[in-house]
């Protein structure tokens, strides 16, 4: 009979013979986070059951309450499957200082496979690279990618900016959307959802055309490289949480950060462009659907301008919750992207986070709540970016079209629009509202993968 060997980059420990408790690793220099596990097992018995704990999570609330599962791929069954709720428990420990503690039961099946359990959906940096490299490589001429800087520890800062090749030349005025993701490493969703709106908008769908003719996309797919190649969940190499540290950022501390402000900074002063949205995506580890939080103003119309673009999304996204939105100054948000920027830019730009759940989302037509796949998160960054045609296009007598004139006028924006409509067979495409309607929840459900915090390895039969 096989006993497998637990191997974490810190501890193991077994139990019985075959139950094993997990330590997940910190983040880097901040012990405070411990929420991401990506491990792999090998050299198991066919129907050998197993039980594994994981005993050191850093949070209380958890989707694991509402029914949130491991995920599991092996070596002959490439996509990842969620273990049946059943053979998970969340439950407050007294052998490990009243933890909570997660225990799934997994039986193996397949002697030659190596199983491999993630918290969600991986996506690596380096499956980022090589997108970007596949990319770069079909030579378009609407796609460019730069260095925007490199890390602490010398990995890319890209920065992808997607735009017909005409609004290039620097005299052409334009208005750009800027979004960034993975500023938090472990939120893997951000990344499908973040790498769907750009195939949605390097596609040759009608919207995407007319989105490119008018629009500068610029877009920072992985704010915190270094974070994400070490598996952290919430931190940068040096234990800082970025997402707290936009107001002054430090050029040797947080140098992405540092370098994609400076950018945001220099758009805003420059009276060639007008930095239309800024948009940061994440991945939310307690409530469902994917929502939005933006910022709150004296300006009554100003409040009034910037629930506009969360409601058109709703609209598009069925996974979209217009209840878990939320318009906030809350002081443990001092410091976010969302916040900072939308102090400092231009009073006209609209600044948000976009958030969505690691698990699961609640639709109005299905009776209970459906677990986010790979695809369902790249759909929700699809759906993001054929929202923005929404925005620009005049839609009513009470949505005030931000767009400058001089910038549909010729091209014929309205002309073109309607052609679309007609025309459109875009598969995920939903019933068209008007956004002055009511909306209930609407739920979406993403996730993306990143890279592993802790790499356990049952490799060698030992017996302890
Ligand atoms: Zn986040």
């Amino acid at each position: 009979m096989h006993v497998l060997n637990v191997v974490t980059s810190d501890e193991w420990t077994t139990l019985q013979e075959y139950e094993y408790d997990l330590f997940i690793r910190p983040d880097t220099c901040n012990p405070r986070f411990r929420v991401w596990f990506n491990f792999t097992v090998e050299n198991v018995k066919q129907d050998q059951r197993v039980i594994f704990n994981i005993v050191n999570f850093s949070k209380t609330k958890s989707l694991y309450r509402d029914g949130m599962s491991p995920l599991v791929k092996s070596t002959s069954r490439q996509k990842w499957a969620r273990i049946p709720a059943k053979h998970v428990y969340y439950y407050r420990c007294p052998d490990h200082r009243k933890n909570y503690v997660m225990s799934f039961s997994f039986c193996f099946d397949r002697e030659d496979d190596v199983y491999q359990f993630a918290y969600c959906y991986p996506y690596s940096y380096t499956r980022l690279q090589n997108y970007l490299d596949n990319l770069e490589k079909k030579g378009m001429d609407f796609f460019h990618r730069e260095l925007l800087c490199l890390t602490v520890q010398q990995r890319r800062l890209d920065l992808i900016t997607i735009t017909h090749p005409d609004n290039l030349d620097p005299d052409e005025n334009n208005r750009i959307v800027f979004i960034t993701a993975r500023v938090h490493p472990g939120e893997t969703p951000a990344s499908y959802c973040c790498q769907g709106f750009i195939d949605f908008l390097i596609s040759n769908h009608p919207i995407a055309k007319i989105l490119r003719e008018h629009i500068v996309f610029k877009i920072v797919p992985m704010l915190n490289p270094d974070g994400v190649y070490l598996g952290n969940y919430r931190c940068s190499l040096m234990g800082f949480d970025l997402n707290r540290h936009w107001s002054e950022p430090s050029p040797w501390a947080h140098p992405t950060l540092y370098a994609t402000k400076n950018l945001l900074m220099e758009l805003d002063r420059s009276d060639k462009h007008t930095t239309d949205f800024y948009i940061d995506l994440h991945a939310h580890s307690t409530l469902m659907n994917g929502f939005m939080y933006g910022n709150t103003y004296e300006d009554v119309e100003r409040v009034e301008r910037h629930s506009v673009f969360p409601r058109l999304l709703c609209t598009n996204a069925e996974d979209f919750s217009l209840a878990n939105t939320n318009y906030n100054r809350d002081a443990v948000k001092a410091g976010t992207g969302r916040r900072t920027l939308g102090s400092c830019l231009d009073e006209n730009s609209h600044c948000y986070t976009l958030e969505v759940s690691f698990f699961s989302y609640q639709t109005n037509s299905a009776s209970q709540a459906l677990p986010y796949t790979e695809e369902g998160y790249m759909k929700l960054g699809r759906n993001l970016a054929r929202t923005f045609l929404d925005y620009y296009k005049p839609s009513g007598p009470t949505l005030t079209l931000p767009m400058k004139e001089e910038a549909i006028g010729s091209l014929g924006l309205n002309q073109q629009l309607s052609h679309i409509q007609n025309t459109d067979r875009f598969e995920d495409r939903s019933i068209r509202r008007s956004y002055q309607r009511d909306f209930s929840i609407n739920s979406s459900n993403a996730f993306s993968e990143s890279s592993s915090s802790i790499r356990l390895q049952m490799r060698e039969n030992r017996r302890y």
